[in-house]
């Protein structure tokens, strides 16, 4: 039985031997949030809805991804839950041969009534993004008072056996990187699985400073003081993007997505979707592939494969950041889809 990691388990190989086995699908760029990493407070415009691509083919590109190797898709956005009739889109997903993992990014609001259902129709799990449980600092990081709708929202996603349930945190300098062990002792007491990403330079209004990001080595210090970590070292973490540490001795588990100061764009098995049928092989590429117009015009099943093969034989070694020629892609991370 081939592997994810075997270039003859699917087409979509670089030039590096990477193989693509993760699809990360946008279904919508709106927004309920403002997270200051992410969005501007105000003044981006929403992709016109003739745009976006329909269910019908949201689940057609992702049918022939499968065919070429993807093995788990992750719905994402912008805001995933915002997109009318979500649960009928996992569904058919979790109809295709084989049946991918599936599984969706969200801010969590609105999963206290929809949880239930899109674990109904095969969704299997969810990251939701908190970066802090004191109201103040989450107030002044999403710039939406919503703190006690997104932990329903994860309370909702627990009691639907949408397990591990993941926490996704990003640490901004002056607003949470000095309570990072309070936000990991609340995730410890419910259950919940937490990591935390670094700031990369995809917020909409370009403040993003190499100079100013709290880097990994700054959140482990922090969680330190607090708790025992045990590195779980490469062979936990295969090609997932987090390293993972050992919590006061286990059984729990914190992780650190370092993709700027420890880019592992050398293990990076991902393409993207944005939600107006744009392909890509990386979160910081400058260019996008345009499946939509030929997905609207009548190209076959097998000319649509051939794109995404030849996108991904493209993909470069890695994003890049801290090379003085580094540009921020022209969309930001809500557009994009994370
Ligand atoms: N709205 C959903 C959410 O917030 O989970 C899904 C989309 S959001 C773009 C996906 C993930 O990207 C979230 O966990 C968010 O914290 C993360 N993210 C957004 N902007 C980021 C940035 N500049 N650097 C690192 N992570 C970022
Ligand atoms: Fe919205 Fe998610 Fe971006 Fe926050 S990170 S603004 S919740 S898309």
């Amino acid at each position: 039985m081939p592997t994810t990691t075997d270039p003859a388990a699917g087409a979509l190989v670089d030039a590096f031997g990477r193989v693509a086995a993760d699809l990360r699908v946008s279904v919508t760029d709106r927004c309920n949030l403002r997270c200051t990493y992410c969005m501007p407070a105000e003044g981006l415009d929403w992709l016109p809805k003739p745009e976006l691509l329909t269910f019908e083919e949201l689940t057609r590109v992702i049918a022939i991804a499968v065919g070429l190797g993807i093995r788990s898709v992750r719905l994402t956005g912008g805001e995933p839950l915002l997109r009318r009739g979500l649960p009928e889109l996992v569904a058919q997903i979790a109809a295709l041969e084989p049946r991918p993992r599936i599984a969706m990014t969200t801010n969590g609001l609105g999963l206290d009534r929809l949880a239930q259902p899109l674990k109904d129709a095969g969704l299997d799990r969810v990251n939701v993004s908190l970066d802090t449980i004191d109201r103040e600092a989450f107030t002044r990081l999403t710039r939406r008072d919503r703190l006690d709708d997104v932990v329903k929202g994860l309370q909702a996603a627990a009691d639907a056996g949408l397990l591990p349930v993941k926490v996704n945190a990003v640490a901004m300098r002056g607003v949470n990187d000095e309570s990072v062990a309070d936000l990991l002792q609340w995730c410890l007491d419910h259950g919940y699985e937490l990591r935390f990403i670094e700031q990369m330079p995809l917020d909409a209004d370009h403040r993003w400073d190499r100079s100013t990001m709290v880097t990994q080595a700054e959140i482990l210090d922090r969680l330190g003081e607090r708790f025992a970590l045990t590195p779980l070292g490469a062979e936990a973490r295969g090609s997932a993007p987090a390293e993972t540490w050992l919590v006061d001795g286990g059984p729990a588990v914190v992780g650190v997505i370092a993709s700027v100061s420890q880019p592992f764009c050398g293990a990076c098995d991902r393409m993207r979707l944005t939600a107006d049928g744009q392909l890509r092989s990386c979160l910081f590429a400058r260019s996008e592939h345009d499946l939509r117009t030929p997905l609207r015009s009548g190209a076959s099943d097998a000319e649509l494969a051939e794109q995404m093969v030849r996108l991904m034989a493209a993909k470069k070694a890695g994003h890049g950041i801290d090379d003085p020629s580094f540009l921020q892609p022209a969309r930001p991370m809500s557009a994009i889809g994370g």
